[in-house]
């Protein structure tokens, strides 16, 4: 048995069907490691927490932290980040679209010495070709905006070491885009592949509207740059008006008279819907303001069998370095 602990943090939003599955094959993955395994019921109107429940009386390795209500996929990686012990820190999607037999392989990365393993899909199972397209498309845009390397298809099946989940734990930020905060946070960072299976039962629970809140959220979170691009372009019709306004008074002195209205109006209008966009853009970023002022908390949880989980965490031992890691291998 190794001296190290790894935590496994597994979102849950009406996944009844998935979890007996996802923890068998967790179970046949992790034998001979030492483990402990959270499920974070995100709110679930189907029997989830009874199967978590079930499952945690039957397996002391498994604990719960059960929502008040659905606050969504990051709040719950957060939370169950959060509460964790372990030396590294799993996290896993309930589906098993993401095979648990990946695992083994990211805990070798992490013995030697690397802080951040993200596993990267490899497109199998992805089934539309328009969704990988526009996923490309965004991760590019999205690391060209956040200055630094977002890693695509890496969607949160991921390991990091401990010191990185204190760090996650202090961020306080209520418009948490963790994809981006792992390539952010830097440390030594990792890539596995494995194979994108499909969802073992149930429907995806992200839809379109979903998807595009992430999305624009990961820009906003991650960077200021659309703030600035707003004002390049409304640098340029400033300039083009002004422009536009010499050459009008240059062909009054001329005598010469200004025939056109469409091209006024189709300008206003243009011009119009430049200003909205830019106050568009203004606004998702007051809104976000907004939301950290507040300072609700991210999620809140309802129920739990994790019992004074701070203490636990100091009880344990502080950060494996790469020398104790290299020694937990042989
Ligand atoms: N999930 C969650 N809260 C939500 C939506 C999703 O905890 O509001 C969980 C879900 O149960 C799953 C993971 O996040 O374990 C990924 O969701 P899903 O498989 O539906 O996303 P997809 O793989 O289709 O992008
Ligand atoms: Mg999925």
């Amino acid at each position: 048995m190794n001296n190290f602990l790894i935590s496994v943090v597994i979102p849950c939003y009406n996944e009844a069907e998935n979890i007996p599955v996802l923890l068998n094959r967790l179970k046949s993955a992790l034998e001979g490691y030492c483990y402990e395994i959270i499920l974070v019921n995100d709110g679930s109107t189907d029997p989830t927490q009874q199967v978590i429940e079930a499952e945690s009386m039957e397996n002391t390795k498994v604990s719960y932290l059960c929502f008040s209500r659905n606050f969504g996929h990051q709040a719950a990686l957060k939370a169950g980040i959060d509460h964790v012990k372990g030396d590294c820190i799993i996290t896993i999607d309930a589906d098993l679209q993401k095979p648990p037999e990946a695992i083994p392989e990211m805990i070798v990365l992490w013995l030697e010495g690397n802080d951040i393993v993200t596993a990267v899909s490899q497109n199998e199972g992805q089934p539309s070709g328009f969704k990988r397209w526009t996923s490309t498309v965004y991760y590019r845009v999205l690391s060209w905006l956040a200055d630094h390397q977002i890693v695509q298809n890496g969607a949160d099946f991921r390991l990091m070491d401990r010191k990185v989940a204190d760090i996650i734990r202090k961020l306080q930020s209520r418009n948490l885009y963790l994809r981006g905060i792992f390539s952010w946070v830097g440390y030594k960072q990792a890539l596995t592949f494995y194979k994108e299976e499909r969802r073992h039962a149930g429907t995806t629970k992200y839809s379109l509207i979903n998807m595009l809140d992430l999305a624009s959220n990961g820009i906003t979170s991650l960077s200021i740059k659309p703030l600035r691009f707003a004002l390049a372009v409304g640098l340029f019709f400033a300039f083009l008006a002004f422009s536009y306004g010499l050459y009008a008074i240059v062909i009054v002195f001329l005598g010469r008279t200004v025939i056109g209205w469409a091209s006024v109006v189709a300008s206003i209008v243009f011009l119009s819907g430049v200003q909205l966009i830019v106050l568009g853009v203004i606004g998702e970023y007051i809104g976000k303001i907004y939301r950290e002022v507040t300072q609700r908390p991210t999620y809140l949880v309802s129920k739990t069998n994790i019992s004074n989980p701070s203490r636990n965490r100091k009880a344990n031992k502080l950060t494996l370095d790469v020398k104790e890691r290299r020694s937990a291998m042989t």
